[in-house]
């Protein structure tokens, strides 16, 4: 295998089953792969408890099987790795790049209502950056007491390490990236140990993969991917996300409409290759 082989991966989160749209990516992901000779990896992220579940897990690997679709090497399932992503933390902690967040939701939105401006970002209402303004000793009388706190990224001492704008490569051309558009992102919540940004980064760079494919929906987050990537010196993959599949009436594709689910289009008697092609994905003749 040279260094140039292209590495694609399909990362979905265990949160319901697929539907179509999961289809159209994960074919996405496995046609660039293997038209190129490369490799189509298969990882869970499902680093939330609340929202994931075993068993969707167990039917995402089945449906994606049915639909004729192989990928290389083990799956790597996101919860037996917190470890690492704590590890992550940590060495952005040392940097001082991260801050423990004691905030609620409502006194994030309070502070919110109060402020004259409310800039919004891709994940919502920027936060307001009331922790940051802890003193140490108030941080650390707070973490002594055992209040429950997330982690955000310090985005402005995160900006400082920078010499020049980052890039990203989406489709071969090369954008600029403006990550101070997430303002302090949340890296680890109070109820779950590592946000998907962290995660995601961290992960496609210790599988090698080359080459992200995604939906559109998830291009705003490359402009914090690449400064994560950044701050620890992972490798830069190229990007190329795709238009989300929409029905006849050009609505996007949700987990809430079950009829589109691979399980229930399965039950119904279609057959894979009827699938792939109401995924986007005709076969050739
Ligand atoms: N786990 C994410 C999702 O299900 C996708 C992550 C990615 O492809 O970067 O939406």
């Amino acid at each position: 295998m040279g260094a140039t082989t292209i590495v694609t991966r399909f990362a979905p989160s265990p949160t319901g089953y697929l539907h179509l749209g999961h289809a159209h990516s994960a074919i996405y992901a496995w046609r660039m792969a293997r038209e190129a000779g490369g490799r189509f990896l298969l990882r869970i992220e499902d680093i939330d408890p609340g929202r994931c579940r075993a068993e969707f897990t167990d039917a995402i690997l089945e449906d994606l099987a049915w639909l004729g679709l192989d990928w290389d090497g083990e799956v790597r399932v996101q919860s037996q790795h917190l470890p690492a992503y704590r590890r992550t933390l940590d060495a952005l902690a040392a940097r001082g790049l991260l801050y423990p967040c004691f905030c609620t939701r409502a006194d994030i939105a309070r502070e919110i209502a109060a402020s004259a401006s409310a800039p919004h970002g891709p994940d919502g209402p920027l936060y307001p950056g009331t922790c940051r303004r802890l003193t140490p000793d108030d941080r650390a009388a707070r973490i002594a007491r055992g209040e429950a706190h997330a982690l955000r990224l310090d985005m402005a001492a995160a900006l400082a390490t920078l010499d020049a704008p980052l890039t990203f490569v989406e489709h071969g051309r090369r954008l600029t990236c403006d990550p101070a558009q997430f303002g302090d992102a949340v890296l680890a919540r109070k109820d779950v140990p590592a946000s998907y940004h962290l995660c995601v980064t961290h992960d496609d760079a210790l599988q090698g993969v080359t080459l992200v494919t995604r939906g559109e929906d998830l291009l705003p987050a490359t402009h914090l991917h690449r400064l994560l990537q950044h701050l620890m010196g992972w490798p830069e993959p190229a990007y190329a996300h795709h238009p989300l599949l929409t029905d006849g009436s050009g609505r996007r594709l949700a987990k809430r409409d079950r009829a589109a689910t691979l399980r229930d289009l399965r039950t119904a008697g279609r057959s894979p290759a009827e699938v792939r092609a109401l995924a986007g994905w005709s076969d050739p003749a």
